[in-house]
């Protein structure tokens, strides 16, 4: 932690990753994610390398320096084409995994890539059974429980949520994200009792989302203990510096931020499986 972006500092438990020392961060990690030795990087726009189509393959080889300082061993990520819902896709090898808004893998070493440009990644860790999800939820996936959705497929293989740790990376906060009555509509609709929390009127007919509190929430009504959640509390629009904003009118082809995550690459009693597409 130094240099310019020292001066502000993230609240939550975000640990920025600089190299060298003061230049702008490449990526940010949950201090709660990274006690627990979980290999993940939720990208800044510094992030170096990423292709401006995502179906050619997320990554040029400029990303390969910081993929290894974070953790990643080489292996190809796995990504999908993300389309705004809940559906989940184990992932067993590198390469496009089809239309998805949230992965699960337990590969060993096996990368997982999510994309955002405001919409939240998140990521969720299964330390017994050494199983990782990554998610993309933005409102609609919020609306539509992709959250959930994710942390069931690790049940469904095995996991206890009470075990489950996870962290919601950098993406657009409760200061920035403004609604309308069609959101606020089907939120309230799909969780009567929790919607109202998520929802601070801001004027005729416009409201403010938390979509951190939202994602949280239905994560801790699944099972997950509210202290096993890290929000990192970092917003895409706030900090132009750091992240790229679709709000902030940030639409380009390469305007969009990486969130990755894998299971431990050294598993002796569970090797490798033979690559396959995924
Ligand atoms: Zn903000």
């Amino acid at each position: 932690m130094a240099g310019v972006f020292e001066a502000q500092p993230a609240p939550g438990d975000a640990r920025f990753h600089e190299s060298p020392p003061g230049s702008p961060p490449t990526h940010v990690t949950s201090a709660l994610l990274d006690a627990a030795q979980l290999t993940h990087a939720f990208g800044t726009r510094h992030f170096p390398g990423l292709t401006p189509r995502i179906d050619d393959g997320p990554f040029a080889p400029a990303a390969a320096p910081v993929l290894r300082r974070a953790g990643f061993d080489g292996l190809a990520p796995a990504f999908a084409r993300q389309v705004h819902g809940a559906a989940v896709i184990e992932a067993s090898a590198g390469g496009r995994c089809g239309e998805a808004d949230a992965l699960v893998t337990s590969r060993a070493g096996q990368p997982l890539a999510i994309f955002t440009a405001d919409c939240v990644p998140l990521v969720l860790w299964d330390p017994v059974g050494q199983r990782v999800a990554a998610v993309h939820a933005g409102w609609r996936g919020t609306a539509a429980g992709v959250g959930p959705a994710a942390l069931e497929a690790l049940v469904a293989r095995g996991a206890r949520p009470a075990d489950v740790l996870a962290a919601l990376g950098p993406s657009i906060g409760p200061c920035c994200y403004e609604v309308d009555a069609p959101v606020v509509d089907r939120l309230a609709t799909t969780f009567p009792s929790r919607a109202p929390a998520w929802l601070s009127p801001r004027g005729p007919g416009k409201w403010l989302l938390d979509l951190w509190r939202a994602n949280r929430d239905q994560l801790v009504d699944a099972g997950v203990p509210a202290e096993r959640i890290d929000v990192l509390g970092l917003c895409t629009y706030c900090r132009p510096e750091l992240f790229y904003s679709y709000r902030r009118g940030e639409h380009g082809p390469g305007a969009r931020l990486v969130t990755l995550v894998a299971p431990p690459s050294a598993r002796a009693a569970s090797p490798r499986g033979p690559e396959r597409p995924c």
